[in-house]
């Protein structure tokens, strides 16, 4: 079926409550498809790696909210910065340390959730759902006053079981609410989890942004 980039989102948008914000992942797809979605007013884009996001930034209109949610390293903060409104992948204390270190030279705030790991596999990135707990209760979110922490990431086990899914969903949702209700976090209001084959899932567990890249621009 050849179904137009437009028409995936808007199907998915008229599905969406109006508290969740449609991510498009346009990792590997042309600036012709990106196009094409944004010609159907999607504005939120997301990639994951440094030099694809400067290239597309660079060529692409400028209102594009670019999202950053591949691995970053601290080399790369510098050039990602300026360019991400939202950083989904922040991964470790060093890096957020690296972040901070950034904004304040730069006499600015970036936007950053905490990516958290719920799923199965071990080679996945992320803090340890204790780390975060122990980093809020250890306040080292205080130590680091440029970097505006707006939620949590996470990505469920890729499997077709979902009950599985659900339960890892449901439990960084459980996670997000303990640190929200502990903490004073006037800017911690974001939990994105859901991706093209689980966002249903993610939306009855709490979700607030869904990261959709093949559901919207096929297969890569
Ligand atoms: C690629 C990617 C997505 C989108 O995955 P799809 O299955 O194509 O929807 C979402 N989140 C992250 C972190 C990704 O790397």
């Amino acid at each position: 079926m050849n179904t137009s980039i437009a028409a995936r989102i808007a199907a998915i948008s008229k599905e969406l409550p109006e508290h969740v914000l449609l991510l498009a992942v346009s990792k590997y797809h042309s600036e012709e498809s990106i196009m094409q979605a944004y010609m159907a007013g999607q504005r939120h884009f997301a990639e994951s790696r440094q030099q694809e996001l400067l290239r597309k930034a660079r060529n692409l209109p400028p209102d594009i909210q670019w999202h950053f949610i591949g691995h970053l390293q601290s080399n790369k903060i510098k050039t990602i910065a300026p360019i991400a409104c939202l950083i989904h992948s922040v991964d470790s204390e060093n890096l957020a340390m690296a972040l901070e270190q950034h904004s304040m030279q730069h006499n600015a705030t970036i936007n950053c959730l905490l990516q958290v790991r719920i799923a199965q596999e071990t080679t996945k990135f992320g803090f340890l759902m204790e780390d975060i707990k122990n980093f809020f209760s250890q306040q080292k979110h205080l130590a680091m006053p440029h970097v505006r922490i707006c939620g949590l990431m996470g990505m469920a086990t890729n499997t077709a079981e979902h009950h599985i899914i659900r339960r890892e969903f449901h439990a960084i949702r459980a996670l997000y609410d303990d640190i929200k209700n502990t903490h004073h976090l006037p800017h911690f209001n974001q939990l994105s989890i859901g991706m093209s084959s689980d966002y249903h899932i993610a939306i009855e567990e709490g979700s607030t942004i869904i990261r959709i890249g093949s559901s919207i621009f096929g297969d890569r």
